[in-house]
């Protein structure tokens, strides 16, 4: 018997869990578990709510609520979400557990007497207006890299680099939209650069990990490891074990991860030789199961700090990091607002259709996208009309005209072949599971039940039933076979359907209970049969509309939010501190805004003087690199082309886009929930989650673009 400890990143409890992290970080270390479990070995799987992050603070101060109650309220919510949706943890608790908080506490301290954590000066942005010093996610400004105009103070949501605050052109305070000054603090450091050999040294043989989650992590530790601040300026979250730090707390990227060694303490439940045969035993095999822009905490942050421990733990053996799950080309975010939340999937849909929709669009090594038309096709085409249709067919057939398992009287070759197929499928699929090729798995497991859908066609038991009673009998016996391999190999994806199909068979207890090779043994003869139900259901097409404007994240407000208007430039001329930026002049009707615009590889001064644009009037002024900028213009990217809004031809400086209005100041955080796109007729246009695209246009005129864009461009 093998053991597995399986780790899986901890959510922050600030929202609803939803389809991408659930698709990303939950599904598959669940298929693994179950996996796992039913080949015998012995799975400890972890996982718990982030309850001290900045995403909680930050969302608890904007629904006026103390973070601590919101933080349990989220957490309830996902354990729930999690139950329903069959996803089960060995321990899943919260950062707000006794025992982690003691445990997180202990291994702090562990680290500063082996000299590992030491009281460095550090410059921390400070708003002014706020009164407080701004960690991480209380900042936010221009990406320096890929210049998304969101990116937070610790990374860029977009292309996903680590960042430090002062990296961020144009950094403001979310909280009032202010300038942040720089002040000195001092916290404490972990000496990350002291790990940095033997890292590479351990990085050296992990070739068997996915290429995107290797080459990012060995490019990570090329360009140097530098210490990091594991504590930050705050009151809420895990105190210091050191006299003297009252108004600080230990960094939450630094405890959440130790949650995973806290988690088995609690679970061993003071029983040491229990913790350590999962902790020190070198035949453990450790996962983590996360999202792309939690690598480095993972395979260089997590490892460091194990290493530097010395109390002989084991390292991860591999970080199968999924990329991302995207929705109509968006990034599914709790914080942008863009979600469809596993709470209302299973409200409307079977958990397990969903489960096998995410299981086929995993994005194992690239992203993907999520829609619910295309999960409705491949409901329909794929699991009702293979697995479920031949499942069905044989199980109603054999139990309307024999009641019961018959026998196989007339085995013949093909009995010998289709042992073959369902050992080659058992082995196949086990080989991609502990690979954590889940998409190969399931692929495979589906190609055993269209096998045995082509089986019963050719076979034609409704035929033989009037020929040859013992011909058909043998038939239905080999697709019962099919059919009960396929309850055991399919329960790691969808547990909810094997069990019914397990009853239907007249089998006994749990099938994730079953062990993966029982898979091989022949059905018995004379098994009484229950009678059987569908395990799938066909939806329509609208099943996709209807419930989808039902799921629409509600944290995106309508248009009349929004202060859209038509501009018309007066002046270009270039930022003064900034490569990349320049500075127009543009008359919005009511008078002349200065804007600061990222286009200067795009466009050149002279062809923007005279131009018609679209500005954002309702943003919240501010500088950039020192140059006021009092809106935003509205521009499609699609990789390298970027395109301005073009306004209908008759347009005039200081007209409204419809359905806009002389709205209320916002920041750019929260203009960036809106989902503006372009669409198939190369018009811009406003498309809700879930909804219906709607064209924004200027007295009904539609808004296109000045240069030629696909459809899907995103506008930024
Ligand atoms: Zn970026
Ligand atoms: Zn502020």
């Amino acid at each position: 018997m093998t053991k597995i400890f399986i780790g899986v990143a901890w959510p922050y409890a600030n929202g609803p869990i939803h389809v991408g992290h659930m698709a990303g970080c939950n599904l598959p270390p669940d298929i693994f578990r179950k996996y796992h479990r039913m080949k015998g070995n012995e799975v400890l799987m972890v996982s718990g709510s982030d309850m001290h992050g900045t995403p909680v603070t930050v969302r608890a101060e904007k629904e006026g609520m103390n973070p601590k109650d919101l933080a349990e309220k989220y957490h309830q919510m996902n354990v729930k979400a999690f139950n329903d949706f069959g996803v089960e943890f060995d321990e899943y608790h919260s950062t707000d557990d006794p025992i982690h908080i003691e445990t997180v506490q202990k291994m702090f301290l562990r680290l500063h007497e082996k000299g590992y954590l030491y009281e460095k000066e550090m410059e921390l942005p400070y708003c002014p207006k706020c009164d407080r010093t701004l960690p991480d996610r209380y900042v936010e400004g221009e990406c320096p890299f890929c210049h998304f105009e969101n990116a937070r103070g610790d990374q860029c949501e977009e292309c996903g680099k680590l960042m430090d605050p002062d990296m961020l052109i144009g950094l403001k305070c979310i909280t009032c939209g202010s300038t942040p000054e720089f002040v000195k603090r001092n916290h404490f450091f972990f000496k990350l650069s002291a790990q940095e050999d033997y890292l590479k040294k351990w990085m050296s043989d992990k070739d068997y990990w996915r290429h995107h989650v290797l080459n990012f992590s060995r490019m990570f530790l090329e360009t140097g490891l530098k210490d990091r601040p594991v504590t930050r300026d705050t009151t809420y979250g895990i105190k210091i074990p050191l006299l003297g730090h009252d108004d600080k707390r230990i960094y939450v990227w630094f405890e959440a991860f130790m949650g995973y060694y806290t988690m088995a303490v609690k679970w061993a439940d003071g029983n040491q030789e229990k913790l350590d045969s999962f902790w020190k035993n070198p035949e453990c095999r450790h996962y983590y199961f996360l999202g792309k822009d939690n690598v480095p905490f993972h395979t260089i942050f997590w490892p460091a700090v194990l290493k530097s421990l010395d109390w002989g733990l084991n390292l991860p053996y591999d970080v199968p990091a999924n990329a991302l799950l995207k929705i109509g080309g968006q990034q599914f975010s709790k914080s942008r607002g863009v979600t469809m939340n596993i709470k209302d999937i299973v409200q409307h849909y079977d958990p397990d259709a969903m489960r096998y929709y995410m299981a086929v669009t995993m994005p194992e090594n690239r992203d993907t996208d999520f829609s619910l038309e295309d999960f409705v096709t491949r409901n329909n085409s794929e699991l009702v009309a293979t697995y479920g249709n031949f499942v069905h067919r044989a199980l109603s057939f054999t139990y309307k005209n024999f009641g019961q398992i018959p026998e196989s009287k007339l085995p013949g070759n093909e009995e010998n072949e289709l042992k073959t197929r369902i050992e080659q499928a058992n082995h196949d699929a086990a080989e991609f599971l502990e690979k954590c090729e889940f998409k190969n798995g399931i692929r495979t497991l589906m190609e055993l039940a269209r096998f045995g859908n082509q089986y019963i066609d050719t076979k034609a038991p409704w035929s033989q039933i009037k020929q040859d009673k013992d011909a058909c009998g043998t038939t239905l016996y080999h697709s019962i076979w099919i059919s009960r391999a396929l309850a055991i190999m399919m329960a790691p994806y969808m547990p909810f359907s094997s069990q019914k199909l397990w009853k239907a068979l007249g089998e006994q207890g749990n099938v994730l209970d079953a062990k993966w090779e029982d898979a091989l043994r022949a059905p018995k003869p004379g098994t009484t049969l229950s009678e059987p139900v569908p395990l799938f259901k066909k939806l329509e097409g609208s099943d996709a509309d209807k419930e989808v404007k039902e799921m629409a994240p509600n944290e995106i407000a309508g248009l009349e939010k929004l202060d859209l208007r038509v501009a018309e430039v007066k002046t270009a001329s270039d930022h003064p501190n900034a490569d990349k930026l320049l500075v127009l002049t543009v008359d919005v009707g009511d008078g002349v805004r200065q804007l600061c615009a990222g286009l200067k590889k795009h466009y050149t001064l002279e062809e923007f003087v005279g131009k018609k644009i679209i500005v954002v009037c309702n943003l919240m002024p501010a500088k950039l690199r020192g140059v006021m900028s009092e809106g935003m213009l509205l521009a499609a990217s699609e990789g390298e082309v970027v395109s301005l809004l073009a306004p209908p031809q008759d347009a005039q400086p200081g007209d409204r886009i419809d359905g806009t209005t002389p709205a209320a100041q916002m920041t750019i955080n929260d203009f960036a929930t809106y989902p503006f796109q372009i669409g198939e007729n190369r018009n811009a246009e406003y498309a809700p989650t879930g909804g219906q695209p709607q064209a924004l246009t200027v007295s009904g005129k539609p808004i296109g673009t000045d240069k030629n864009d696909g459809p899907g461009t995103k506008i930024k």
